[in-house]
């Protein structure tokens, strides 16, 4: 362990910086990770301007006056989604650009990706493509729209099971959470709530502790049953788990808190004046960032708008591939996701993202 300490007053300003060299056992996690922490005697004494500008010189993001960049992870992205195929709606509108779409990501201080599959072909597919990219991770489960599967795709729902045991197998160590599941009582009709319960409880009880990973949650107007089903198959996490786009009232979140999850917001999360009252309450130690792009970008129709400073290029006519294609989004906006809860819960952007950076490590890397 190596340990290097800088404290400098600057007038009546004063900064300290504490960086050190941590060794990390978690899965696929690289042996050093570079770790400095910020402390201010105010939240106003910024060493970073908050409006920070694109560098031409570099192509990343601009440093912190201390010499640290932005560090942020994506928990959620659906990279393997057709539109980074060029492919929309079934029909080809450019050609795949997803190296492209990484850079972007990079270059604005996302340092890793989990990539989130939501069903067992999706799942060796986005297994496939982590593989090749040492900051990408990937998810393995069943989304509730698509738990139909279990009685569809394969001879019995024990036989899919066992595939999806088969893929967390094969893949140790690029794998970090199981899910995307849960439940979704707003689009019954690809699944009815009686379905999506009984699926979602049969991967918590069969593959919660067969792979001893953190739970990526999804839930839409469900917050009391997704509750008891965690609740009453707490052993089957002990790792616990992210409710990600979380877009739930005050009480909802308050349960989700006491059962000791982390919550993931993304644009999803911010549509509504409503919305951002209640990420004014999340406690920062249980935060997650997201974009769950290619959906859930923040729109200029957004309670959470006023807040962005960094505006991205997007256009579909004359598109370039060095461009955001319009209405698709990307994990580079993960940086306006900082950007509007900062805003909502008026903290520093940087500091927020080194305890988001943290928060997200702890629960799914160590
Ligand atoms: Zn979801």
């Amino acid at each position: 362990m190596l340990f290097v300490s800088l404290a400098k007053s600057i007038g009546s300003f004063r900064f300290c910086v504490t960086s050190s060299v941590l060794t990390l056992g978690g899965p696929g996690v690289g042996s050093f990770i570079w770790k400095p922490t910020f402390c201010f005697n105010r939240v106003s004494n910024l060493v970073v301007p908050i409006g920070r500008k694109w560098s031409s010189e570099t192509g990343m993001a601009d440093s912190t006056a201390a010499g640290s960049k932005l560090r942020l992870i994506d928990v959620g992205a659906n990279l393997t989604d057709d539109m980074y195929s060029g492919m929309y709606n079934g029909s080809k509108k450019h050609e795949p650009d997803l190296d492209k779409v990484l850079d972007r990501a990079w270059a604005q201080g996302v340092d890793k990706i989990f990539v989130t599959a939501g069903n067992l072909e999706e799942a060796k597919r986005a297994v496939n493509v982590c593989k090749e990219n040492d900051r990408l991770w990937s998810t393995v489960g069943v989304h509730p729209t698509r738990c139909s599967e279990f009685d569809t795709k394969s001879a019995s729902p024990d036989e899919y099971i066992k595939e999806l045991k088969a893929v967390l197998e094969s893949s140790k160590g690029k794998i970090v959470a199981l899910g995307e599941f849960g439940l979704d009582y707003e689009r019954t009709q690809f699944c009815d709530v009686e379905t999506q319960k009984k699926y979602f409880t049969l991967q918590l009880t069969e593959l919660g502790a067969f792979s001893n990973l953190p739970l990526f949650l999804h839930c839409r107007a469900a917050a009391k049953d997704l509750h008891d089903i965690l609740s009453a198959n707490r052993n089957c996490f002990p790792r616990g788990g992210v409710v990600h786009s979380f877009d739930g009232t005050l009480e909802e979140l308050n349960l989700f808190l006491e059962l000791g999850l982390y919550i993931g917001i993304n644009g999803c999360s911010l549509k509504t004046e409503e919305n951002c009252k209640v990420v004014q309450e999340i406690p920062i130690d249980r935060l997650l960032l997201e974009t769950d792009a290619p959906w859930c970008g923040i729109r200029p129709s957004h309670a959470s708008s006023k807040f962005i400073k960094t505006k991205f290029d997007a256009a579909k006519k004359n598109w370039s591939e060095n461009t955001m294609y319009k209405s698709r989004n990307e994990p580079q906006t993960l940086r306006n996701v900082l950007e509007a809860v900062a805003g909502i819960k008026e903290l520093n952007e940087y500091e927020l993202a080194e305890t988001v950076y943290e928060n997200t490590i702890k629960l799914f890397m160590s």
